[in-house]
């Protein structure tokens, strides 16, 4: 502390009464220094239907591919967890169209989906921020932890999401990896481990067996939230399960 630096209690001390503190607070120390905590978003950062999302999936498979799809498609492939691009061939196939023309048509359905999803947003109901979302991201920044997102959503969407929340600050561009990057999600750790320049541990937070699934994959561990379609009892392969955010910064410092 400073010379200058008043402590709490200096107050008690004569000659310093009414004079203003200034209160000097401990820095937290940088024990998440090296670790990469990569977030999902949908059931994770951000609850509910993605509504807007969902609308401008199936419009954009209508304007590219030339086929009927509806909200009641992709909710029947069980989308949860899963990339857009993977959920796109899923409900593509069901509507009868080869993998040879999904394969052709898949860069400019992300393309049309990124473009229409604006308006869309702009007329459906946000999804609800997930309570402590914030401060657990915060409370993960403060203890030198690198963050991204690790998302199925293609990565516009990805970003436009969190900008739209408030979380915007808490993602740089150009880090993490999303629905756009590879069709499978088991692919999405490593992708976003390099973009981050390497790291010493990396985390997934996220809410369904499938987040599971690819932390394993990408040799991460994977803290679990309960906030979305899945309960513990679904999400027991994680490292640790957890009913909320708020716990999240405290688990992963537990690990160390
Ligand atoms: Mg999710």
């Amino acid at each position: 502390m400073s010379g200058n630096a008043v402590s709490r209690s200096s107050g008690l001390r004569p000659g310093t009464a009414g004079r203003r503190a200034a209160v000097s607070l401990p820095r937290p120390t940088p024990i998440l220094a090296g670790v990469l905590v990569l977030f999902d978003i949908d059931g994770t950062l951000l609850l509910g239907t993605p509504r807007a999302h969902t609308e401008a999936f199936v419009r954009a498979a209508g304007d590219v591919f030339g086929v009927v799809v509806t909200v009641a498609d992709v909710t029947a492939i069980g989308p949860a967890g899963r990339t857009d691009r993977e959920i796109a061939r899923l409900v593509l196939r069901r509507a009868r169209v080869p993998d040879a023309e999904i394969d052709r048509g898949m860069t400019s359905w992300i393309a049309r989906l990124a473009g229409l999803y604006p308006e869309l947003d702009a007329v459906h109901p946000s999804q609800a921020i997930a309570p402590g979302a914030d401060a657990a991201l915060t409370a993960l920044s403060a203890r030198g932890a690198s963050l991204a997102l690790l998302t199925g959503n293609i990565e516009p969407l990805a970003h436009a999401k969190m900008a739209r929340a408030g979380l915007g600050r808490h993602f740089a561009r150009g880090q993490g990896a999303f629905g756009s990057d590879h069709e499978s999600r088991d692919a999405l750790v490593p992708i976003a481990a390099r973009r981050a320049g390497g790291a010493t541990a990396v985390v997934v937070v996220g809410d369904t067996p499938r987040d599971i699934a690819c932390a394993r994959a990408g040799g991460a561990r994977c803290v679990a939230v309960t906030t979305g379609a899945f309960d513990a009892a679904a999400l027991h392969g994680a490292d640790a399960v957890v009913d909320g955010l708020d716990g999240v910064a405290e688990v992963i410092s537990g690990w160390l």
